[in-house]
């Protein structure tokens, strides 16, 4: 699918939503016709409906390397994200994630007390401060597998070494919201006992996602009722949704490694086409700011993230000239006010507020095309010089 309009449109904006493939879309509709009876009952309706579900969740514990009983359905990624940090935590306990997780994760623990643990200017966690606040106490330590700002990768089996050593007792849960498209989760995120994935950014339908709650890993449902999902998160499925999830999960699997190799080039291009008219721009975790040492080491990101930093100008006029030209992207995460609030990601690794009032996330995916990347070279770099003109 292009998303390259005769209007001249590019979306770049995958990392906050994705358009529903179109295997999702009829797996959707066709569940809701076949699918109506309430999956747990007993007649041959719900049975079917049971079936649709339980393929579903074959699908998903394929691709995350789970088994099925090990997968919790739920109504988001950030649902999935709160049922893993509220649901290990018992009293007394204590949970910890890293500065740059996502608002489903973040404020969880910050409604918990709980420690938010630095990174370093390429947003990797630090782990001597991980390894101070490990005690016997501790329930869940929470690390994205991939941040949806940056698109920065983060190994997680350092973390889990640290946990092994000094917190054997604790839970690692990663969000891997961002990280579901590009990596192979299953192998990526071997080393955690949950695991957060959400439908609508791979071509999947808004409003579901998934939970991999590893067997031996004990939560506290949080959504009492009727007992669904192994007694995990009770609720009447949303059975056409889950249905779409299962496909998308599926079809995103089959074909990561092309759509990587494809998307990647196009990511290099957009990035150099800036970078060869705007030639301070910063590339986040990749080029050093202020008084940063160069990197010793490469940091990897996923294929579909370019983000970027323009010194002297404000993301907000920036993205106003965009869509003015029907480039839709954003500069922080999206959230739900739509406004532009400073980047607690970029806080983190140490971005003077400067700089990161100027940043642009502009994300790709599966349907991204060479013509988005055209368009955008045509627009991105004389918008940020028209800016500075317009400011000098
Ligand atoms: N975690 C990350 C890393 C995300 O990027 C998002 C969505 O932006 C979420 C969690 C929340 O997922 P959902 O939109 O399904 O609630």
């Amino acid at each position: 699918m292009g998303t390259t309009r005769e209007s001249g449109e590019a979306y770049l904006d995958w990392a906050a939503s994705t358009p529903m493939r179109a295997e999702a879309v009829e797996a959707m509709v066709a569940a809701a016709h076949a699918g109506f009876g309430n999956p747990t009952g007993a007649h041959h309706a719900a049975r079917v409906a049971r079936r649709i579900v339980d393929d579903a969740r074959d699908q998903v514990a394929d691709a995350l390397g789970a088994a099925p009983s090990e997968v919790i359905f739920c109504g988001s990624g950030t649902e999935a994200d709160n049922l893993a940090i509220f649901g290990a935590r018992r009293p007394g306990d204590h949970v910890a994630c890293s500065a740059v997780e996502h608002h489903g994760v973040l404020h969880p623990v910050e409604h918990l007390d709980g420690t938010v643990i630095g990174v370093d200017a390429q947003g990797q966690l630090n782990l001597e401060q991980l390894a101070a606040i490990c005690d016997d106490q501790l329930a869940v330590v929470s690390v994205m597998a991939a941040n949806n700002e940056t698109g920065v990768i983060q190994p997680l089996e350092p973390i889990r070494a640290v946990l092994d050593e000094h917190a054997p007792q604790a839970l690692l849960h990663t969000d891997a919201v961002q990280a579901f498209p590009w990596l192979d989760v299953a192998t990526h995120a071997a080393a955690a006992d949950l695991i957060t994935i959400s439908g609508h950014k791979f071509g999947g339908p808004k409003g579901v996602g998934a939970l991999v709650v590893r067997s031996g890993a004990t939560l506290t449902p949080q959504v009492l009722g009727g007992g669904q999902e192994f007694e995990m998160r009770s609720g009447t499925h949303n059975v056409a949704g889950i249905a779409a999830l299962g496909v998308a999960v599926a079809a995103m699997a089959a074909e990561r490694h092309a759509v990587v190799g494809r998307v990647a080039a196009l990511r290099d291009r957009l990035v150099r086409g800036v970078r060869a008219i705007v030639p301070d721009v910063i590339e986040s975790a990749i080029d050093p700011v202020g008084g940063q040492q160069a990197f010793a080491r490469p940091i990897t990101k996923v294929a579909g993230s370019a983000h970027l930093c323009f010194p002297g100008i404000e993301s907000e006029a920036l993205l106003f000239l965009l869509e003015r030209a029907g480039i839709y992207a954003s500069a922080a995460s999206s959230c739900a006010s739509g406004a532009q609030d400073p980047s607690h990601v970029l806080a983190a690794m140490g971005y003077p507020r400067e700089l990161a009032a100027g940043s642009l996330r502009l994300s790709l995916g599966y349907g991204s095309t060479d013509g988005d990347v055209d368009r955008a070279l045509a627009v991105i770099p004389d918008a940020v010089l028209q800016l500075r003109a317009a400011a000098a």
